[in-house]
């Protein structure tokens, strides 16, 4: 196939020395999903890539493809880049680890249809200082059906009520109602955490405002998301052992 010289629009997220002087750096693209991308020389500190191949990075990218392999990073234009996140350490491990999460549910050039746009508001709300503990939480709940795992948070997985006081059961792959209680496995969170995560996992992040959740809450719902995670999609990123570090748990 003939490699193809293309504008592609989106964010850096990770990068890696390549050789001596060469970098290889992770794309994600509205257009092709996420590619990896070679900076020829980009480690130099006169390359006119340098600016384009640091972490963070929004901006069009062009490159050479062959829609496979590694593609070749050649232009940028309108780059915006994010200098604080280099020295804030919590935003830093979030995304970080936000993004390894979303680069484990997709394979290279594969369409990230509706989430790259989660991913990047998420950037975007992160960076603005937003709660970025919030903010994860909706990003782990909503890829979860990227991971082909999505949980039925809508209605209770048994009987179908919308209403009610609600568990989340791993087994049954969902929420359950307080009539089903006894019918399967639970996490025997509290109403409120349930609500919440049901809440995390429906809502389209482009409309959460501000919100105020206690330490607590968040703490529960994290707790269960971890466990759901563990349960169903069981990575061990070394992105996430970092986050946990610097958030204290
Ligand atoms: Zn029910």
């Amino acid at each position: 196939m003939a490699a193809d010289l293309l504008d592609v629009h989106g964010l850096l997220f990770k990068r890696q020395q390549y050789k001596e002087a060469d970098l290889l750096a992770k794309l994600w693209t509205k257009e092709l999903g996420i590619v990896t991308v070679i900076a020829k020389g980009g480690m130099r500190p006169k390359s006119q890539l340098a600016a384009a191949v640091l972490p963070f990075t929004e901006g069009t990218f062009g490159i050479l493809t062959r829609y496979k392999g590694i593609s070749q990073l050649r232009t940028y234009k309108k780059l915006s880049q994010h200098d604080e996140l280099f020295t804030d350490l919590d935003k830093n491990a979030y995304l970080s680890y936000l993004f390894d999460l979303a680069d484990h549910a997709f394979s290279e050039y594969q369409k990230l249809g509706e989430y790259y746009d989660l991913l990047l508001v998420a950037f975007d709300r992160i960076v603005a200082g937003q709660d970025p503990e919030i903010i994860t939480q909706i990003v782990q709940l909503q890829l979860l059906a990227a991971f082909g795992v999505a949980p039925q948070l809508g209605a209770c997985v048994i009987c179908g009520k919308e209403k009610g006081i609600f568990d989340y059961s791993i087994a049954a792959g969902g929420v359950v109602c307080s009539d089903h209680f006894r019918s399967v496995s639970r996490l025997h969170l509290s109403p409120k955490a349930t609500a919440l995560i049901r809440t995390l996992g429906l809502l389209p992040i482009s409309r959460l405002g501000e919100i105020q959740i206690g330490e607590d809450l968040k703490k529960e719902s994290r707790r269960a998301i971890t466990q759901i995670y563990q349960a169903t999609v069981d990575l061990n990123l070394p992105s996430l052992r970092f986050l946990n570090e610097v958030r204290g748990s």
